[in-house]
């Protein structure tokens, strides 16, 4: 919610699903505290983010931007600045202010209090502006004290990951029935309508709510580039884009050699994929390193993000997915005015996504692939679905409810694993209600907040979770 918005009250659903959860807040704040995931590490069970997506929840504003210091003063930042792509702290020409007193500098942010003499930044004068030190583990034993190169006292802040929200205890439930299902069968549908309304509407709510957290630390268009190059991503490259799309200025990407900056800051456009590259990929190469080699030394090649090539379709490939971004930012002005249009048109946009093409991109997978045989869409109609349930309708939902039946029209998005596991659990026993109801996305989208909300916080195999029995209780 930007500041000149006014949010509006929560419908009877919603409050409804929120007194669901409200139930289980004890269970969840009495639970072991989850372990943080170290860099590269894998999504074990109780895992929390690792350090780059703490960097980037920190980035979108997910943290606040109000605190307190180990020592008890205030800390306040006034301004985020810019997230580092060359060496030194992670992010620079941050304002923060201490007890009212504003310092403007960098921020780091360590994964432990001892993370900063560990990188070696207590004896590295890069550091010396370092204007707040963040971690999520503090010192074991004696206090640990920040320091500079030039022997300064940094503040230093703790951060706790589980304030995102986000982090569920497990990373998966198994696929099978649960023992909701039985009490879910038994629902009348007008019960059940109303639970998937209010868990759909939840998890709108909360998108919306991580759009206004970066739009009030960034600004609107930032917010919004932010979330289109993550619903580009698709389900496993939305971390690097993001990262991407935090480090670099979307002004910066719609100026002239732009498309040349994306590739070459996400690390596309070294050496190999030229001489690798088909004779008619050299043209387009070339014409990317035009721009890129001017630019190349502001950026560390160590902070390009980490991309995953495997498991996804050729036509989803990230070269493919950050060209569809480098068509967003060229056409901005046209696609802000559709995402924040009156009245608002959802297949105005869904349109505008679809008709975005590209000389090369029609018909390449990736800058070593042959010409496609036919030209393919770089944004198909799921993706333009996805944009709209993940970015352009939370945001505005939060102060316009009325546009809550054009979510709620939106038509299924394709199937994950994650959706086939929450179907599996809830309506294990009565498939063919789940086949009707998951026809719409908002009902996808319950379901997909269900189990998160529940599944992922249940560690005693469906035994102690309160959600079977609240059940009973919804229809009064
Ligand atoms: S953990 Fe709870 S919500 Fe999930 S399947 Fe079991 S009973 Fe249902």
């Amino acid at each position: 919610m930007l500041r000149s918005q006014v949010m509006a009250p929560p419908s009877p659903p919603l409050e409804r699903y929120r007194a669901l959860l409200a139930a289980t807040a004890t269970a969840t704040a009495t639970a072991a505290p989850a372990r943080l995931r170290e860099p590269g590490g894998g999504d074990g069970e109780g895992a929390l983010p690792g350090e780059l997506e703490l960097q980037a929840a920190w980035f979108a504003g997910g943290f606040g931007r109000e605190f307190t210091t180990t020592d008890g003063r205030r800390a306040r930042v006034v301004q985020f600045g810019h997230w580092n792509r060359s060496a030194g702290p992670d992010f620079v020409d941050a304002v923060v202010e201490i007890d009212g007193e504003a310092r403007r500098g960098a921020i780091e942010m360590d994964l432990s209090a001892r993370g900063w003499e560990a990188h070696g930044h207590a004896d590295n004068p890069a550091y010396d502006r370092v204007a707040l030190h963040l971690f999520f583990e503090p010192a074991a034993g004696a206090r640990f004290f920040t320091r500079t190169a030039s022997h300064r006292e940094v503040p230093q802040v703790l951060l706790d990951a589980r304030t995102l929200g986000d982090a569920p205890r497990l990373a998966e439930a198994e696929a099978r029935a649960g023992r909701c299902s039985a009490p879910l069968a038994g629902m009348p549908d007008s019960d059940l309508e109303s639970l998937l309304d209010g868990a759909a509407r939840q998890r709108a709510a909360r998108k919306g709510a991580a759009f206004t957290a970066y739009a009030e630390a960034h600004g609107r268009d930032r917010a919004l580039f932010a979330g289109v190059a993550e619903a580009l991503g698709y389900r496993r490259n939305r971390l690097p884009m993001r990262v991407l799309a935090g480090r670099l200025n979307l002004k910066e990407v719609r100026a002239k050699g732009g498309e040349g900056l994306l590739f070459g800051a996400a690390g596309f456009l070294d050496e190999p994929s030229y001489d690798d590259a088909p004779p008619e990929t050299r043209d387009y190469l070339r014409s990317l390193w035009e721009s890129w080699w001017k630019r190349r030394d502001d950026f560390d090649p160590s902070r390009a993000p980490h991309w995953t090539f495997s498991g996804s379709r050729p036509s989803n490939h990230p070269h493919r997915r950050l060209a569809a971004l480098a068509l967003f930012a060229a056409r901005w002005p046209e696609w802000r005015e559709l995402c924040w249009a009156q009245p608002f048109d959802a297949r105005g946009v869904r349109s505008f996504a679809a008709s975005l093409t590209h000389p090369y991109w029609d018909r390449h997978h990736t800058l070593k692939s042959k010409v496609a045989p036919r030209p393919e869409a770089l944004v198909g109609s799921a993706r333009a679905t996805d944009l709209l349930a993940n970015i352009v309708l939370p945001a505005r939902l939060a102060s316009q409810p009325e546009l809550w039946p054009v979510y709620r029209q939106l038509p299924a998005g394709l199937g994950n694993q994650k959706l086939r596991r929450a179907t599996a659990r809830l309506f294990g026993r009565d498939a063919d209600r789940a086949r009707t109801l998951l026809k719409r996305l908002y009902a996808q989208q319950a379901l997909l907040q269900i189990y998160a909300d529940f599944c992922l916080a249940d560690e005693s195999d469906c035994e102690d979770c309160p959600f079977p029995e609240q059940l009973a209780q919804w229809g009064q």
